[in-house]
């Protein structure tokens, strides 16, 4: 007799809106570049980017920290892609060599065929345009998703007018939409020089470039340009705060620190300024990488997380691809493979200045002090009996630190930003806290949808009754269905005794 498994989901998947023969996600430099190669090997191409930028989304810090500082032009999506376009001649130059150029489309998924999900043939992947959500088949992707910026926090980091500096770029050049006027720039590598330069040169004021180290961080060159600029380089520098009020930064509270990169006495000094940019450090965008189960390696000295590749830029994943920023950022000395020395400089000297009792996950309000003890943001109220006992070296007593655990147990990491602005400062936290170098924290999960995506496009998406009646039992965990209260009482597992299976909801 043949069995048939009801809930099996072979065959229930959303329907295939399209076939790409290959699909380039990203459409700066390396995206332009890639899409043009295809094109010209023969290839029918889909250039995709995100940009023209939801606003919502930027106000939300997504894709990158903003801020909080674009201008109301942002409003005006016409006016944004005419901009974009301009700012990009490469993306002309693709229309013109037959390419499918789609602005304002994101990627939140790729979902590969794997041992778990034969059903899927090839590279199934999620799209979506402000006005639909659809599913396509690709039969190559390559991601070119560039980077984004690593956020470290400090009181007041939650105003408006904390940016990081791929936001800040993107607002001077891509969009020419940024409101800030005075800027002073945390950090004083490639990315921080530069982005002074490129400010200074959009005619921002800036009000100096902060760097804890006794000397500059980036290359001669830049720092010469810096100089001549007249750029101040304020070395043996600490943010405190940026202080301010409902509109947002007005100044930056500094300390001075000495050879060891502790705090003077009496050093501090107040510098006028409506925007505070972070730009220690970018960080690879390998959200769709890591959520379709590619291989990844640390690597400090790429900015993290980076995707291992062979030579011809493939992931471990058939058919996807990675190139660009996303692929690695180089930083500007070499080190071991497993620290991040640049981002551990700067996190230990806003330790020093600001302490324990700041932010790190501003969705959460979960704070470096939580992250350490292991504990539930304040606003929850659940401190007492053993979460009061718990820390992280009670956790490490029972194996190496895991930054999924100790997001279950702090929620940091788990807000409406998706953990851009916290997933690294978290990660280095624990590495800080367990005494291991950063490469040895495990990746936090990423997950599809890469981007909030809003509930009123996912809805349209049709959903059969037959993928309906199997939805529960594909996760595999009926309990999930449980509520916390009732787990351990005599009422856990009544919905199975009352005959509601095992896909009962309350
Ligand atoms: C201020 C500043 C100055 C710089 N100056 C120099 C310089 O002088 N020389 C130099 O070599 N480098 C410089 N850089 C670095 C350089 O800008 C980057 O290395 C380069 O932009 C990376 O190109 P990319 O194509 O890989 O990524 P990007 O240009 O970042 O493009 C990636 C694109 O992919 C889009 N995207 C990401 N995910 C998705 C998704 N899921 N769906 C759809 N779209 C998505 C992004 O929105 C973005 O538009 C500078 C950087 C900064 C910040």
């Amino acid at each position: 007799m043949r069995v048939v498994d009801e809930k099996a989901i072979d065959g229930k998947f959303p329907a295939v809106g399209e076939t790409i023969d290959v699909l380039v996600v990203g459409a700066g430099d390396a995206g332009c570049q890639a899409a043009r190669e295809a094109a010209a090997g023969g290839a029918s191409v889909v250039l995709a980017d995100e940009n023209p930028l939801d606003p919502a989304l930027m106000g939300l810090d997504v894709p990158l920290a903003f801020g909080g500082r674009m201008d109301g032009a942002v409003q005006n999506r016409e006016r944004m892609t005419e901009r974009l376009v301009l700012a990009r001649p490469a993306l002309a130059e693709a229309y013109e060599a037959g390419i499918d150029v789609r602005l304002g489309t994101t990627i939140w998924g790729i979902f590969p065929e794997s041992a778990e999900s034969r059903a899927l043939a090839g590279l199934t992947v999620g799209l979506e345009d402000g006005r639909r959500c659809w599913m396509a088949r690709a039969r190559r992707v390559v991601l070119a998703t560039g980077a984004r910026d690593l956020m470290l926090g400090f009181a007041g980091c939650d105003r408006p007018g904390v940016i990081g500096a791929r936001a800040l770029d993107a607002l001077l050049h891509r969009y020419q939409a940024f409101a800030g006027r005075r800027l002073l720039v945390l950090g004083s590598g490639s990315e921080g020089l530069r982005v002074a330069i490129a400010a200074h040169r959009a005619g921002v004021t800036v009000a100096g470039i902060v760097e804890p180290g006794a000397q500059a961080e980036g290359p001669a060159e830049l720092v010469a340009e810096v100089a001549e600029l007249g750029l101040a380089l304020l070395t043996r520098y600490v943010l405190v705060e940026a202080a301010g009020n409902a509109e947002g930064v007005t100044s930056a509270r500094l300390a001075a620190l000495d050879d060891e990169g502790r705090v003077l006495a009496g050093g501090e000094r107040e510098v006028g300024c409506d925007t505070i940019c972070l730009a220690i450090a970018a960080v690879p965008a390998i959200e769709l990488a890591a959520a379709a189960g590619a291989a990844l390696r640390f690597e400090g000295t790429l900015g993290g997380h980076v995707p291992v590749l062979d030579e011809a830029g493939r992931t471990s994943v058939g058919g996807l691809e990675m190139v660009g920023a996303a692929a690695g950022v180089p930083a500007d000395h070499p080190a071991a493979p497993d620290a991040w020395p640049y981002p551990e400089r700067w996190l230990a000297a806003l330790i020093a200045s600001g302490g324990l009792e700041v932010p790190c996950c501003r969705c959460e309000s979960v704070t470096r002090a939580d992250v350490l003890g292991v504990r539930p943001p304040a606003y929850l109220e659940a401190r007492s009996g053993p979460i009061a006992a718990r820390d992280l070296g009670r956790l490490l007593a029972d194996g190496p630190p895991n930054q999924d655990q100790v997001k279950r147990l702090t929620r940091s990491g788990m807000g409406e930003c998706q953990g851009r602005r916290c997933r690294e400062q978290t990660a280095l936290l624990l590495a800080r806290g367990a005494g291991v170098a950063p490469g040895r924290i495990p990746l936090a999960s990423y997950r599809a949808p890469v981007r909030p995506l809003p509930l009123a496009l996912l809805a349209d998406d049709a959903e059969t009754e037959a993928m309906r009646a199997g939805w529960d039992a594909w996760f595999g965990i009926p309990t999930q269905w449980t509520p916390w209260w009732d787990i351990g009482t005599e009422r856990d597992g009544l919905g199975r005794d009352a005959g509601l299976g095992d896909t009962w909801h309350l």
